[in-house]
């Protein structure tokens, strides 16, 4: 036999690891004969795949499916066992990390308010530092970690690892990869936030069956991660999805975004607006329990803080979400008309006031958006809510090891 023959074997027994293990990721419970049916490849080669994935501890067997006709089928699931993954959430003003198993549980976390003005350097010493702690947590709970994850705005190389440019925190080119894996002596990997969010929703949320989805993730920003034909679309360069920054009204007077621009989409409809929205209503003295909420709290004007005001009834901070929801949709109904979408997943930050936004966004839809494209499209709010990306950044990590699952490592 030669070489060539012998890699190629290699490859097909990889590829066919790999789309095992993301049926039983995607279907289990599931016995070797149902896989056997759905793949085409015949009974001993699932058995053989199976019993390398249990050895590898990343499938376990789980009881038997007693219905129908036969001999009871022993059924499949992933190991929740299998190793636990550090998720990273680099915020604009916030960082947040996890740590879960396989299946997005969360064993762990911590959150830290962040100051962007602060500087590059010690927002990464600080979240390494974070990391560092779960590291630890981890260890005295016998964790054996199989990789970090790390979600960040801004424009991504996936491939080089590296952050090529994030307008919010205005930084260029900070090698993640490198940084993370140095410090940390893990395997790194790190992508867009939305694109990551989009990918957990893939893998663990509501969009498990579906094809053809986008994840819109607002908070300071908005991103979207675009999910076509079964697969994340990353454009010619990896940086698709900017959708925060399509210019959607061009007037001289209007706020400058963070890339610079004027009338950018997300100017209208990121958490900013809704607080520029509130403090104009209280510059002409609207009647609103906002100021005396900010008073008792101590607190200034933050989207949790509008929530609860909205809550308590508060047309002020209600109408502000309203009009935010409006804005929305506009860029929703774009969406719609570009990408004819079987759903649209509202996630991140914003999402905390997703019971205001979303009749707002769905009004503005239906007037914008071509009919015939919306009556088709179901808009939803993540199940993850304000950790979308969070959970997005575990799910790069179980991505890699579905798509790789000879070449795990746990430390
Ligand atoms: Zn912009």
């Amino acid at each position: 036999m030669n070489l060539r023959n012998t890699a190629d074997q290699a490859f097909v027994r990889e590829t066919n690891l790999s789309l095992v293990l993301r049926l039983i990721h995607n279907q289990s419970p599931v016995s070797r004969a149902q896989m056997a049916g759905i793949t085409g490849l015949n009974k001993s080669t699932v058995s053989s795949l199976v019993d390398e994935l249990i050895e590898r501890r990343l499938v376990h067997e789980t009881g038997s499916n007693s219905g129908g006709a036969g001999r009871p089928a022993t059924l499949l699931e992933i190991n929740p066992q299998a190793g636990s993954i550090i998720g990273v959430e680099l915020g604009v003003d916030f960082v947040s990390v996890a740590v879960t198993d396989v299946l997005g549980n969360i064993l762990w976390r911590k959150r830290e308010d962040a100051r962007q003005e602060d500087g590059q350097e010690k927002m990464i010493n600080q979240t390494l530092q974070i990391v560092k702690e779960a590291i630890t947590a981890g260890k005295r709970k016998n964790y054996h970690f199989m990789g970090i994850g790390l979600s960040t705005p801004g424009t991504v190389d996936v491939d080089k690892g590296l952050l090529i440019f994030a307008p919010n925190l205005h930084w260029h080119n900070v090698p993640f990869v490198r940084i993370f894996s140095e410090q940390a002596k893990l395997k790194v990997f790190v992508e867009n936030d939305a694109n990551a969010a989009a990918i957990a929703e893939h893998l663990f949320g509501t969009a498990r069956q579906c094809q053809d989805f986008l994840f819109v993730f607002a908070g300071v920003g908005i991103g979207g991660g675009l999910f076509l034909n079964g697969k994340l679309y990353r454009g010619r360069n990896g940086y698709a999805g900017e959708i925060g920054h399509s210019p959607i009204m061009a007037e001289p007077s209007q706020t400058v975004c963070h890339c610079g621009n004027r009338g950018c989409w997300e100017t209208y409809a990121n958490q900013y607006s809704i607080i520029q929205r509130i403090q104009a209503r209280l510059e002409v003295r609207r009647s609103s329990i906002i100021p005396k909420l900010m008073a008792d709290q101590n607190a200034p004007l933050s989207i949790p803080l509008i929530k609860q005001a909205a809550d308590a009834g508060d047309r002020e901070a209600i109408d502000s979400f309203t009009e935010a929801g409006h804005a929305m949709g506009q860029g929703f109904a774009g969406l719609i008309n570009i990408f004819n979408p079987e759903r649209i997943i509202l996630g991140g930050p914003l999402s905390m006031a997703g019971e205001y936004l979303l009749p707002a966004i769905k009004e503005t839809v239906a007037l914008h958006a071509l009919p015939e494209i919306n009556k088709q499209v179901e808009i939803l709010l993540s199940p993850f809510g304000p950790d979308a990306s969070l959970i997005g950044a575990i799910a790069i990590v179980v991505d890699d090891l579905l798509a790789h699952p000879a070449k795990v490592e746990r430390r």
